[in-house]
């Protein structure tokens, strides 16, 4: 019987390290965008979307941005967030250990018009720099997996409001520019929903971006700012705030600490 069992576990690992190296190599061979994206784009979004037009222009945005560390930026949708839409502004880390940061095809669209945009106030290119800096914090934090109910929805909080941070000092904006640039792009244009989106009770791992916004006023991670996010999130545990604050808070002038 254990035999049995033994067997059972790693054929699942081995199906498991076949999917990550399939999701890897599919990643790996995307060329900034994805054939599927294009196709969304010209049929939703931009009848008229030229790729290499598209190409050459995030090649020269992402010269402007030093903090990528040989990650690669790709539009597409990934597998595991079909059902949100693609149109919509969001990015993500992909899966652990591996070098990419995914944007959704509306980014792609966004980027595109901007760069038809003759003179431009630059917000959407700002914000795409504040993403990119986020989701770079996120590859350097660690990942909480044994943490259940409140307390890890209190950690991916934390989590989201120090890569807020993070993607305001790699970007090299002010939090009040990134304010303006997150109204106009994506609270205006997408409304309540958006600005809603997370959730004012604890039951959701995103905070609402009025709470995230709310938070920057702090400046940096402090000890109080750790402290109410935790109180926010109903967490009575000190010993687990504590252990957040070693983890998130920041020193008054230095650089945020690695999380972990
Ligand atoms: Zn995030």
């Amino acid at each position: 019987m254990r035999d049995i069992v033994m067997i059972l576990l790693m054929l699942i690992l081995i199906a498991l390290l076949c999917v990550y190296l399939h999701i890897s190599l599919s990643w790996h061979s995307i060329d900034v965008i994805s054939l599927e994206a294009e196709e969304f784009i010209r049929e939703k979004l931009d009848p008229a979307f030229d790729t290499e037009r598209f190409r050459s222009y995030i090649d020269k945005l992402l010269q402007r941005i030093d903090f990528l560390d040989e990650n690669k930026v790709i539009f597409f949708t990934p597998f595991y967030d079909r059902k949100r839409s693609q149109s919509s502004l969001n990015a993500h880390t992909g899966l652990p250990g591996q070098k990419v940061i995914i944007f959704t095809p509306g980014w792609a669209a966004r980027l595109y018009r901007e760069s038809f945009a003759g003179k431009s106030d630059g917000a959407i290119t700002d914000l795409f720099a504040f993403v990119l800096g986020h989701e770079m914090t996120h590859k350097e934090q660690r990942r909480f997996i044994f943490l259940f109910g409140r307390k890890r929805v209190c950690a991916g909080w934390l989590r989201e409001i120090s890569s807020d941070f993070g993607g305001i000092r790699k970007s090299g904006l002010s939090a009040g520019r990134v304010r303006f640039c997150l109204e106009k792009e994506i609270l205006e244009r997408e409304g309540r929903r958006q600005r809603r989106y997370g959730s004012k009770t604890v039951l959701r791992p995103h905070p609402t971006w009025e709470y995230r916004m709310k938070c920057w006023e702090s400046g940096r991670m402090t000890r109080e700012l750790v402290d109410k996010i935790c109180r926010d999130c109903g967490i009575i545990d000190r010993r687990f705030c504590d252990r957040m604050k070693r983890i998130y808070a920041e020193k008054p002038a230095g650089s945020m600490r690695r999380a972990g």
